[in-house]
């Protein structure tokens, strides 16, 4: 088997994070680039809506800030983060979608990964304006119905993700690992503008 574009390194593992405002396709693309290196996607963001829909204590913590457009606190997302990234079908390499996104979240994942035993590869950050989110979002509400898809709802979301996310960047830019890749256009040309990105690191 040959290695296609951006394929993992030589022990077979690839650390992956997808960042984004709402609205920016992080869930799609991360479909995608799951399939591509054959990692496991994981969201938060459906880890909780599960939960929500299956009437967990967990679940029912979460969808009331969820339903306000806040972050579900640390303390809670940290918790179901550990234990996720504990399960062996993400030893050899994983995508976190919608995770971290608060510093203090980065903090914890540091902790999660260890220092120098598995550390990250590249931080992906979907780039797209608020306007184009905010149409995507209303026209998911319409077809979707997500009961934090509406107009004051987004608003927020888009608020939280400037205060608290957004400073994240600067922080994996300082790393080294920041890849920002446009997030408009046709589904398949971001994924291969991300593929790209990835493979050229
Ligand atoms: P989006 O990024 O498009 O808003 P997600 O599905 O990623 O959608 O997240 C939906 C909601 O789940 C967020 O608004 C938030 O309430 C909660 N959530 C997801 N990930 C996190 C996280 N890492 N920390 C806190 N809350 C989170």
């Amino acid at each position: 088997m040959t290695d296609g574009p951006g394929a993992a390194d030589s022990n077979g593992s690839l650390r992956l994070l997808l960042i984004g405002p709402p609205g920016a396709g992080k869930g799609t693309q991360a479909a995608r680039l799951s399939e591509a290196y054959g990692i496991p996607a994981v969201s938060t963001g459906d880890i909780f809506r599960e939960n929500v829909k299956e009437g967990t204590e967990l679940g029912v913590k979460a969808k009331e800030y969820m339903d306000a457009g806040h972050y579900v606190p640390d303390s809670l997302t940290n918790e179901l983060v550990r234990d996720r990234l504990s399960q062996p079908d993400v030893a050899d390499g994983f995508l976190l979608d919608g995770y971290p996104r608060t510093l203090q979240q980065v903090e914890e994942l540091d902790d999660i990964l260890g220092v120098n035993a598995a550390s990250l590869d590249a931080v992906v950050v979907l780039t797209a304006d608020t306007d184009e989110v905010v149409q995507r979002l209303l026209k998911r509400s319409a077809e979707q119905g997500r009961s934090d898809d509406t107009d004051e709802v987004i608003r927020r979301r888009l608020d939280v993700y400037a205060e608290q996310t957004a400073p994240l960047i600067d922080v994996y830019a300082q790393r080294g690992l920041l890849i920002e890749v446009d997030g408009l256009g046709a589904i398949d040309e971001v994924t291969g503008r991300i593929i790209a990105a990835l493979a050229s690191r």
